[in-house]
C-alpha cells in the first residue's frame, strides 16, 4: 500500500489543510491501492508561494544550466533502478497490462530524463549573435516561471516527466496536479527530485480533480500551464489561460488513422495494430483506431483484424500473458460501452467484442476489444475519441481518398502507413496532417518532437521544441566592449 497522509509541498511533506482523502483502487480487483489527502485551494496557494519564492530568490531558477543538469543526471540514477517498481505502480494503479507498463511505463520516464539532459547539455542558455544595426546581441533562454504541470490518468508517471524534466533544466518551478485516478507515483517522483538536489520550494504534488486543477490554472502566481488530458479541458484551459496571456502547451485527444496501402502484409499490419492501435488496453492517445483499408482488400483485413483482436487475453493486467487490462475506472468503462452501444445505433457492423459481460471475470473494469466494420468516417464512433479496445475499420477507394479520410477529423495527434514500399509510405506521411506519423509501426521517439495539430493541441513535448516551451528569450543589446 502506498498510504500518504501529507502533501509534498515544496519539497517537505505537509499537513493537508483539507479532510478529504483520495483512495485509489486497482481497476482490477478493486483492492486499495494506496491513498493520498486531496489538495484544497489553500494548499495550491501554499504550493505556488514557496514555488514563486524559490523562483525569485533563484535558489534553481538563477544556478548555471550545467548545475542543474548535474542534478537532474542525479535524478537519472536514482530514477532508473524504480524502473519496474514504478511500472508495477502504474499496473496498480490504472490497470495498464505488465507487459506494457514493464516495456514502456517503466523505462519511458528515464528514457525521457535522459533524452531532455542530453538535449539541455547541447542548448546554449546564452548565446552572441551579430545585429542588424552593427551591435551584437546576447541572446538569454531564461525559465518561464512557475509551471502548472497537469497530468491525466493513462500515462501518468511518462506524462509528467515529459513536463518535470524539461521545465526543470530551464530552471522553472514546479507544481504537478496529477490524476485523482493515479495521483501515487507524482509523490514517489518528486521525493526522488528532493533527494537529488532540486532545492526546497521548486517541485510540489497537488492531488485532485478538475476543480482544484482549475484553481491551479487561474492562480496568478502560476505563469505557465502544461496540460495533457482531453480536447475539452483543454479548451477551457486555453480560453483560462489567454484571458490571463499565460503561457500554455496542450498535449489533448486523438483519433488517428492507420493508412493500409494495397500491397501491405496483412500478418504484419495485425500484428503491429496489436501494439500500435491497443497497447494500453486502448486507453492511448496515439492509439491507431481508425482502420482505413482498401475496398479490394477490405474483407480479408477485417477477418484477420477481428481474428487477433478476438484472441486478446482478457483479464488480471499482472499476468504476463494478458493483452487487454480493465478499464481505469468505471466511468471509463461507462464511456467505452456506451460508443459500442453508438456504433450499433449507427449501423455499424460487430466484428467482434459488444457488450456481453465477462463470466470468468467478477471484477473489473472491463469491456471487449471491439471491432466495427462497414463504418463511414461521417459516424461517430469514426470521429470522436473513445479511449478504449475499440477500433473501426473504413473502406477506401485510391490513395488519395485515404490521405483524405485520415485528414477528416478534428483531431491531428498521430498516424501510420502500412506498406511494403518504404518510399510510398513516407510520401504518404508527408500529407497526412498530424504531430507524429510511423511507417508499419508507431512508436514515440524521445527525441521527436510529440504533439498535434488541430484540435489535438497547441505546443510540443520531447526534443528541443519540448523543451524550448519552458523557456523565455530574452534579448540584451550591450555597446560595443572596450
Ligand atoms: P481530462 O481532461 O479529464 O483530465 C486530465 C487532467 O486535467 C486531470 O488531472 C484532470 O483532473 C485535469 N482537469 C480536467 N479539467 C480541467 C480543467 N478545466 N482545468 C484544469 N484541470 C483540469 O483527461 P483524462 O480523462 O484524465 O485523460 C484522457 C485524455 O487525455 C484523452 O483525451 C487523451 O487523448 C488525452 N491524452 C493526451 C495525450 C497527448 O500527449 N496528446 C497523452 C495522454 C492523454
Amino acid at each position: 500500500m502506498h498510504d500518504y497522509d501529507k502533501l509534498y509541498i515544496g519539497g517537505q511533506w505537509c499537513a493537508p489543510r483539507g479532510q478529504d482523502v483520495i483512495e485509489v483502487s486497482s481497476p482490477f480487483d478493486l483492492k486499495p491501492v494506496g491513498r493520498v489527502p486531496e489538495a484544497v485551494r489553500d494548499d495550491v496557494d501554499a504550493a505556488v508561494a514557496v514555488a514563486r519564492g524559490a523562483f525569485e530568490t533563484g535558489s534553481w531558477s538563477r544556478l548555471p544550466a550545467s548545475e542543474r543538469i548535474a542534478v537532474l543526471e542525479r535524478l537519472l540514477d536514482l530514477l532508473t533502478p524504480r524502473t519496474d517498481e514504478l511500472a508495477d505502480l502504474q499496473t496498480s494503479e490504472m490497470g495498464a497490462p505488465t507487459t506494457f507498463s514493464r516495456a514502456v511505463y517503466g523505462p519511458g520516464p528515464a528514457g525521457v530524463l535522459a533524452s531532455t539532459i542530453a538535449i539541455a547539455k547541447s542548448t546554449d542558455w546564452e548565446e552572441i549573435r551579430p545585429g542588424t544595426t552593427g551591435l551584437d546581441i546576447i541572446v538569454r533562454r531564461e525559465p518561464v516561471g512557475v509551471v502548472a504541470a497537469i497530468i491525466p490518468w493513462n500515462s501518468p508517471l511518462f506524462t509528467l516527466v515529459g513536463k518535470v524534466a524539461p521545465a526543470l533544466a530551464a530552471g522553472c518551478s514546479v507544481i504537478i496536479k496529477p490524476s485523482p485516478e493515479t495521483p501515487l507515483d507524482a509523490n514517489v517522483f518528486a521525493e526522488l527530485a528532493t533527494e537529488a538536489g532540486v532545492p526546497a520550494g521548486v517541485i510540489s504534488v497537488i492531488p485532485g480533480g478538475r476543480d482544484i486543477g482549475a484553481y491551479l490554472v487561474n492562480h496568478p502566481g502560476v505563469d505557465k500551464v502544461s496540460f495533457t488530458g482531453s480536447t475539452a479541458a483543454g479548451r477551457e484551459i486555453a480560453s483560462n489561460c489567454g484571458r490571463n496571456l499565460k503561457r500554455f502547451s496542450l498535449e489533448l485527444g486523438g483519433k488517428s488513422a492507420a493508412i493500409l496501402l494495397d500491397d501491405v502484409d496483412i500478418d504484419i499490419v495485425t500484428a503491429g495494430l496489436k501494439f500500435a492501435s491497443l497497447a494500453n488496453s486502448g486507453q492511448a492517445c496515439i492509439a491507431q483506431t481508425r482502420i482505413l483499408a482498401p475496398r479490394s482488400r477490405y474483407d480479408d483485413i477485417v477477418e484477420a483484424l477481428g481474428a487477433m483482436m478476438a484472441g486478446l487475453a482478457v483479464g488480471d493486467p499482472f499476468d504476463p500473458s494478458t493483452d487487454v487490462g480493465p478499464m481505469v475506472a468505471k466511468h471509463q468503462q461507462d464511456k467505452v460501452n456506451s460508443y459500442i452501444e453508438l456504433g450499433l445505433a449507427e449501423g455499424a457492423q460487430l466484428v467482434t467484442g459488444g457488450l456481453d459481460p465477462f463470466p470468468d471475470l467478477p471484477t473489473g473494469w472491463f469491456v471487449r476489444p471491439t471491432l466495427f466494420s462497414g463504418v463511414n468516417n461521417s459516424m461517430r464512433i469514426a470521429r470522436e475519441e473513445i479511449f478504449g479496445p475499440v477500433l473501426v475499420a473504413i473502406p477506401y477507394d485510391s490513395e488519395e481518398d485515404a490521405i483524405r479520410i485520415a485528414n477528416d477529423s478534428e483531431y491531428g495527434l498521430a498516424g501510420s502507413v502500412w506498406t511494403s514500399d518504404r518510399e510510398r509510405g513516407i510520401e504518404v506521411g508527408r500529407h497526412v496532417r498530424t504531430g507524429t506519423f510511423g511507417v508499419n509501426q508507431y512508436l514515440l521517439d524521445f527525441n521527436a518532437p510529440f504533439g498535434g495539430f488541430k484540435a489535438s493541441g497547441v505546443g510540443r513535448e520531447m526534443g528541443a521544441e519540448g523543451l524550448s516551451e519552458y523557456i523565455e528569450y530574452k534579448s540584451i543589446t550591450p555597446p560595443p566592449a572596450g
